[in-house]
């Protein structure tokens, strides 16, 4: 042990002192006695008395981390042998709890023989482990970090204000196209790539950060170095502590895929899936925002309703149908002026809004669209009727017009087109009649909305027999509305119901029913022998989406089953929107919720649609019924219609039965269930609840 310390007294006290108040642990080795002396500073950072260790001089050896051993040894060797300035090595030493403990060892030669070689080393030691555990940590982070922007194929950048450099990582430089690197970019790099549409509102919006502090989010297109215009994601931060005069930190990401995604998705939010033309929403959005500007810039608006299209779609089927629809739209889409919109409405609906251009007459439009229309074939058989359509027109210049009325007249000008023969274009207001008619159907409409708010739409029902027995012993129930007008008086479906369809209301008044009519007795509809309710749904209802998101929420809360719920869905439904139609079938079956055809047989091919859509029961379209006793052609029909639908395993009813001998002949033919004035008229639901108690109690 080196005894002899060249410094003495005061001096001596004052640097013991400050080694002892720092914490630091000092060693020094003879290197010609081989001893070495540890201040007891040392021993205590590990934990030991003064005196408690061995006095050997290896006994920092005896206490290394055995992965350390090798570079602590080494950096000492290398110090003696001359080939460094002095000893700078970090090692874990064990502590006496056992943990480790990180010192940074630092020191050098003090003394030398005669040949230069050191005699005496001595140096100092510090406890380091509070910044290693955060070094461990920082890196732990980084490396989450690293996995996180990998993951999300996030680049990094920064830009240094004092040097005006800007560095990116290596998936910015891929992002950009750039060669694979990780670094250093020319100055001009990212604004020379900039699509030259976005450059000065990114660059305006990249430098904001700088003067708010926030961070700043912006959206941009790039052109890679190969040419392809990509959208670009970029958080951006100025951090002004980085650096000499602060630096902006950010990170890109490429989201081309996902704005192609929404711009799809918002696409298909507002057009017309079969045409490509705008649908019903997206059209009254444009209606809104054209009647707020119509002072300044009047115009038409168009409503087009086909001509025989069921005809069509009934005779040469349902592909013909839709690809007849999409020449439709391909025609009057050709016939637009270049500031004007187009939409389908939905099944073989389609409107028009137009700007009145000076010294052009609005009719213009719609005969070159009629005349496209008749020159077109759309596969129509021999036999069948050439597909047309009538266009009803209302130029719109005044603001106090509302959305409903603008509507309403161009529809009610396309009644009167058909009314007046089809195939034609007439005006809105030529012809008192038409004036007034189309009107009345948007009051309609109104006073059916405020019915549902009001209380004024009721819930009638009709039973529905097997025929020649009790209701009691069917307890089936068609559920009919009926709307009060303000005065009292009812108001039969036949007379707001269209209103509501051409207007896009049926399928939330149909909900209304269903919601309605499953509160009040879904509690008597729990399963075999109870209440079976009919509703009939409107073709718009059926692509309703989230339709039986909503039916079996309301069957839920009103502990109804799902199989005492019949939906009556006719045979024109199931025409216009057949993919929805047979949607629903498939959807209420799974739930065993009954679907029934009704007005079977006014189709041309009804028997086609038993092949695809397979429902429980079919209801015999009432035009057939009502004068069955007198009509051999009606009985044949029905004796056919039955024969086939008993032959699948179908239910048949037949619908407005007027008299004994009508029921009579259907008992006949086999036909099982009937509703009709003669068995029972309808009446409110209330009223046939009270029947339905009763039967109960005498049973
Ligand atoms: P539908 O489904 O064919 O209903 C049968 C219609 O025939 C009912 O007329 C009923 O009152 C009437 N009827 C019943 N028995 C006889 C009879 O012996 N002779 C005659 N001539 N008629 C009879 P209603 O209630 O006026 O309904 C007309 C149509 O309105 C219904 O025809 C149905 O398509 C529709 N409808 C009724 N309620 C709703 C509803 O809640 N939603 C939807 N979307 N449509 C409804
Ligand atoms: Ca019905
Ligand atoms: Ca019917």
């Amino acid at each position: 042990m080196t005894g002899e310390d060249e410094k003495q007294g005061p001096e001596r006290d004052l640097w013991a002192h400050a080694i002892e108040r720092a914490g630091l642990g000092v060693w020094d080795a003879d290197l010609q006695t081989g001893d070495c002396y540890y201040s007891p500073s040392w021993a205590r950072m590990l934990g030991y008395a003064p005196g408690e260790l061995p006095r050997d001089p290896d006994v920092w050896l005896a206490l290394l981390h055995p992965d350390d051993r090798e570079q602590a040894i080494a950096s000492g060797d290398r110090h003696v042998a001359g080939l460094t300035e002095r000893i700078d090595t970090e090692m874990r030493l064990r502590h006496k709890d056992g943990h480790w403990v990180w010192v940074l060892d630092r020191g050098g030669s003090v003394a030398w023989d005669a040949w230069g070689k050191p005699t005496r080393i001595v140096g100092v030691q510090t406890d380091i482990t509070r910044r290693k555990q955060a070094e461990d940590r920082l890196a732990q982070i980084n490396a989450r970090l690293r996995l996180a922007l990998d993951a999300s194929g996030t680049g990094i950048w920064h830009h240094d204000f004092a040097t005006r450099t800007s560095f990116w990582d290596a998936r910015t430089h891929e992002i950009f196209g750039l060669p694979s690197g990780d670094g250093e970019v020319a100055r001009d790099q990212w604004v020379s790539q900039l699509h030259p549409e976005d450059r000065q509102r990114a660059e305006r919006e990249h430098t904001l950060p700088r003067k708010t502090g926030a961070t700043a989010q912006l959206r941009y297109r790039m052109i890679r170095t190969d040419g392809e215009i990509r959208h670009l994601e970029t958080l951006v931060r100025f951090v002004p502590e980085f650096g000499e005069e602060g630096q902006f930190v950010g990170t890109v990401q490429d989201i081309t895929e996902a704005c192609l995604r929404e711009e799809e998705l918002a696409r298909a939010a507002s057009h017309d899936r079969l045409t490509g033309l705008l649908n019903r929403s997206a059209f009254d959005a444009e209606l809104a925002r054209a009647l707020e500007h119509v002072e300044d810039r009047p115009f038409a608006i168009y409503y087009l309703d086909l001509d025989y299209f069921k005809a069509l779609n009934d005779v040469a089927g349902h592909a013909t149908g839709d690809s007849a629809l999409q020449m439709i739209g391909r025609i009057i889409s050709q016939a637009l002026p270049h500031d004007a919109t187009a939409a389908r409405l939905g099944g073989d609906e389609f409107a028009i809004l137009a700007p009145l251009a000076d010294g052009q007459e609005p009719s213009t439009l719609a005969q070159t669209i009629l005349r496209a229309i008749a020159g077109t074939s759309f596969g129509e058989n021999a036999g069948s009727p050439k597909l047309g359509a009538s266009i009803g027109y209302a130029l719109i210049n005044d603001g106090s017009i509302s959305q409903a009325e603008a509507v309403a007249r161009a529809d009610d000008a396309c009644y009167a087109a058909k009314a007046s023969g089809r195939n034609r274009c007439v005006a809105f207001g030529e012809g008192a009649a038409a004036s007034t008619s189309g009107l009345t159907a948007a009051r309609i409409l109104s006073d059916t909305i405020d019915g549902m708010e009001d209380d004024r739409l009721l819930l009638f029902g009709q039973q529905i027999h097997i025929l020649g027995l009790p209701w009691s012993r069917s307890h089936r129930c068609e559920v009919l509305a009926r709307l009060q007008d303000r005065n009292g008086r009812l108001i039969p479906p036949g007379a707001f119901i269209p209103a509501a369809e051409r207007f896009g209301m049926a399928s939330r008044l149909d909900r209304w029913i269903v919601r309605n009519a499953l509160q009040r007795y879904g509690h008597a509809m729990r399963g075999p022998g109870d209440l079976v309710l009919g509703f009939n749904l409107s073709a718009q209802t059926l692509s309703v989406p989230g339709l039986w998101e909503f039916v079996d929420r309301e069957v839920e809360a009103s502990h109804a089953a799902h199989s005492n719920l019949v939906f009556e869905i006719t045979e024109t439904a199931a025409v216009t929107n057949f993919q929805a139609a047979e949607r629903f079938v498939h959807a209420a079956r799974e739930r065993n919720c009954r679907v029934s055809l009704d007005d079977f047989g006014s189709g041309l091919s009804s028997f086609d649609y038993l092949r695809r859509f397979p429902v429980d029961s079919i209801k015999i379209n009432g035009d057939f019924v009502e004068n069955l006793a007198g009509s051999a052609f009606d009985q044949a029909v029905v004796r056919a219609i039955t024969d086939i639908a008993k032959a699948i395993g179908l239910t048949v009813v037949a619908e407005k039965i007027e008299d004994g001998d009508t029921q009579a002949l259907l008992k006949n033919l086999g036909i099982r269930y009937g509703q009709g004035f003669f068995l029972h008229r309808p009446e409110p639901l209330d009223a046939i609840m009270v029947q339905l108690q009763e039967s109960r109690a005498r049973m």
